[in-house]
């Protein structure tokens, strides 16, 4: 049963017009760069929702808070030109801060009804072992925000919109892959375009690690397609995708 055609969604790799909401300026890049890249080279708007400044996103005690949510700001912007992100929004809340999910709930609502896109994309944050609370009230907010810029809520900015769908990028459960291969280099290149966090020595073997992961997307992607012996020769990012509507009260999304 192909239900996500049952509830009216098209294929990912089709929606002409996407939104990403990342908690930190370098996750959209890491979770599905290359998807976007390949989206946005086939026409496809994408908008960019930066949640946090990213201000503590760093272990250089040389550089001041301040001054790095400054670089950050300008690697996001190299990394989106990279990728091919047409508009970007910073929400500017305090990395690791005090806000709450409903806070960045609110402040997505207006922009949901505004670009009215038709795929929202952000951190899955019901990864078993994702700890990290930005990433948790993040994905969360994304989620509660689709559904309540469907509804009569804050009359007062904008019309009611209904995402038709939801893809979840760093996640346990996907049920979508992306074949990335032609897009590999620019995903690379727009997270190593994050210097701040990147640019050491450890990136050879986080390369590895990516790699290794994609090559493995890869692979389950060529299962799903009834490959008899799937290939690792590729490269994939894997994503679940839902729809609003497997978004509250219906437990079998998980399985889905
Ligand atoms: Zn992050």
């Amino acid at each position: 049963m192909d239900i996500q055609r049952i509830l009216g969604m098209k294929p990912l790799t089709d929606v002409k017009s996407v939104l990403c909401v990342q908690p930190h300026p370098d996750d959209n890049e890491v979770g599905a760069g290359g998807t976007l890249a390949r989206l946005a080279a086939n026409g496809c708007l994408v908008y960019y929702v930066t949640v946090t400044d990213g201000r503590y996103g760093g272990s250089e005690s040389a550089v001041s808070a301040e001054a790095l949510v400054r670089v950050r700001q300008a690697e996001l912007r190299r990394a989106g030109e990279m990728v091919g992100v047409v508009h970007h929004h910073e929400l500017s809340f305090e990395d690791l801060g005090n806000y709450s999910e409903s806070d960045v709930m609110s402040a997505l609502i207006p922009i949901l009804r505004d670009k009215r896109p038709e795929a929202v994309m952000t951190v899955d944050p019901w990864a078993p072992y994702e700890a990290h609370p930005d990433h948790q009230k993040v994905g969360r907010a994304v989620a509660a925000a689709v559904l309540a810029a469907n509804s009569s809520i804050h009359a007062d900015s904008g019309q009611p919109y209904n995402t038709p769908m939801v893809a979840f990028y760093a996640t346990a459960y996907p049920n979508t892959y992306v074949d990335i291969t032609d897009f590999w280099d620019v995903k690379l290149a727009s997270i190593l375009a994050h210097e701040s966090q990147f640019a050491n020595d450890e990136w050879p073997l986080l390369v590895q690690y990516f790699e290794h992961q994609a090559r493995q997307y890869y692979g389950a992607m060529q299962m799903a397609q009834g490959v008899a012996e799937p290939l690792t020769a590729g490269f994939a990012e894997a994503f679940k995708v839902l729809s609003p509507r497997q978004l509250h009260f219906f437990p079998a999304a998980l399985h889905m």
